[in-house]
């Protein structure tokens, strides 16, 4: 009897957010459905990027409105057909990842901080993605080549910061994760861990008392970048996953990118930097669209997407507007956007 007990308190405890992760939607015709919205010939795309599935987890599905195609969180995820379309100027390694790359998986782009790809997968799949071309299975940086990445960082004492992304590294189990972090921030010259994550907002049960355990018992603080482009994903149930996130420490920030139909009006962005101020994140990064094959019917203009700063600035405090921003392979930083006549 001792022994079954023992046996039964052994097995492997699977979080509830790795079983809703599994769960996930991974395909177009299953999301119209659930959404209840007519298919107007739309799964060509699906076909033709078998490397890159539809993922779309529930608690995502749920801040979506019912049978609206126009809607800003379904337009982020649903293959449209433009997908199979190629535009001029549109490529597969749109940022210069494949050159920044210092060892496997590691890109040193910018002074003072590197990022560490963990791995290739996400919660969820967003259709613009820049790295959804990037070679994931060779360019790993903690399978195969963790010792040699963290060897990079620790003979580079001009190394400050250290960025886990991906993919999404909170996909990552914290078993995983937690003594990459350890390892990384007993290196004397980092000062901080940046963790550049989409996952608190479209699978909000990640954020659980595992993964708080780790990151509250950090010893360089712990910056938290995740990637909200909508004020609907602001759900409840995500304002409470950040609300402990910042209860554990982390400093919380958010990247957006922006998307044509999705939030490129001064509305979508005031309401947007609005919502994260209610849930105690400080908007950072709205990207301008990398240029990257088959997310052509996103982009907007950088000049109109300067112009609708422009708007948004004078509609919000200072501190609640974005740096719009592009990044040219190559520079040494991100590059604001300044509308011609600015
Ligand atoms: C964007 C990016 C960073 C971070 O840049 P910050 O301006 O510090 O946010 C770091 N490394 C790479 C490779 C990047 O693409
Ligand atoms: S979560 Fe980030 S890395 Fe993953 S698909 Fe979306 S934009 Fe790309």
């Amino acid at each position: 009897m001792a022994g079954i007990i023992t046996d039964m308190t052994t097995l492997k405890h699977v979080p509830a957010w790795q079983r809703e992760f599994a769960d996930s939607i991974r395909d177009p015709r299953t999301l119209l459905e659930r959404l209840g919205i007519d298919d107007a010939g739309l799964h060509a795309a699906a076909r033709r990027a078998p490397d890159f599935p539809v993922r779309v987890p529930e608690a995502y599905l749920r801040a979506m409105r019912p049978g609206d195609p126009e809607d800003p969180l379904f337009r982020q995820v649903f293959p449209f057909a433009e997908e199979a379309h190629s535009a001029a100027g549109f490529d597969t390694d749109p940022v210069g990842d494949l050159d920044a790359m210092a060892r496997p998986g590691l890109l040193h782009k910018y002074r003072g901080r590197v990022l560490l790809v963990v791995t290739g997968a996400c919660a969820v799949n967003c259709r613009y993605c820049f790295r959804r071309h990037f070679p994931y299975a060779e360019a790993n940086a903690v399978n195969r080549h963790l010792e040699t990445n963290l060897e990079y960082i620790a003979e580079d004492d001009s190394i400050n910061e250290v960025i886990l992304s991906g993919g999404d590294p909170l996909v990552l189990s914290d078993e995983r994760l937690a003594p990459i972090a350890r390892r990384l921030a007993a290196i004397p010259h980092l000062r901080r861990l940046r963790i550049h994550t989409r996952l608190p907002v479209v699978l909000p049960a990640r954020v659980d008392d595992r993964l708080l355990a780790w990151i509250r018992e950090m010893e360089i603080p712990v910056v938290t970048v995740i990637h909200a482009n909508h004020a609907n994903e602001l759900t409840p149930a995500v304002g409470a996953a950040l609300d402990r996130l910042a209860a554990a420490g982390c400093r919380l920030l958010n990247q957006a990118v922006l998307l044509r139909g999705v939030n490129d009006s001064p509305r979508a962005q005031v309401e947007l930097g609005e919502a994260l101020f209610d849930v105690g994140v400080t908007p950072y990064y709205l990207h301008c669209l990398d240029r990257v094959e088959g997310a052509a019917h996103y982009a907007v203009d950088d000049d109109a997407g300067a112009r609708l700063l422009g708007v948004v600035r004078a509609r919000l405090p200072g501190y609640l507007v974005p740096r719009l921003v592009r990044e040219h392979a190559g520079e040494p930083a991100k590059t604001p956007v300044i509308g011609r006549g600015d």
